[in-house]
């Protein structure tokens, strides 16, 4: 059964002019754009998006950074889309990241690593209604 995911192309990857070269490796990959849209988040939307990480000490910096420009967010669908968008991403640190991942590709560094995607099906169902 096709299964969606939010993903996000990150401040960091637009200011590089990296959306497209997204894009174009998310849809090589098999995923359907089912919806895209560009936007800023408030302080306020960010500090609620990443709220389960609200107790780590790059809490703060994450929020200053992921409000730092624009994003973009999409909604990806194929089969296994959540763990297939996982695993084209990469390792969360670029440096562990294989070969070919978005994050080895266009990441720079833990915080500033290009993209997010969905970790489950409950997140992928609440991330989805966060942004569209
Ligand atoms: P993801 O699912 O791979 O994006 O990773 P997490 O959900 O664990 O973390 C969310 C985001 O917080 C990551 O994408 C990073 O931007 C940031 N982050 C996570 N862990 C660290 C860390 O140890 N240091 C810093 N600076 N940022 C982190």
């Amino acid at each position: 059964m096709k299964e969606q995911t939010l993903a996000l192309i990150k401040p960091c990857a637009i200011a590089k002019h990296y959306q497209g070269l997204i894009i174009h490796d998310i849809l090589e990959a098999g995923f359907e754009i089912k919806a895209m849209k560009m936007l800023h988040l408030t302080t306020e939307e960010a500090r609620a998006f990443y709220v389960v990480h609200k107790e780590k000490d790059f809490y703060e910096p994450l929020i200053k950074f992921m409000t730092s420009g624009s994003i973009i967010a999409l909604i990806l669908e194929k089969q296994n889309a959540i763990a297939d968008y996982r695993q084209l991403m990469g390792k969360t640190d670029p440096k562990s990241a294989l070969e070919g991942t978005l994050r080895k590709k266009y990441a720079v560094n833990t915080r500033h690593n290009a993209v997010h995607g969905s970790d489950s099906l409950e997140n992928a169902k609440k991330e989805i209604a966060f942004f569209f």
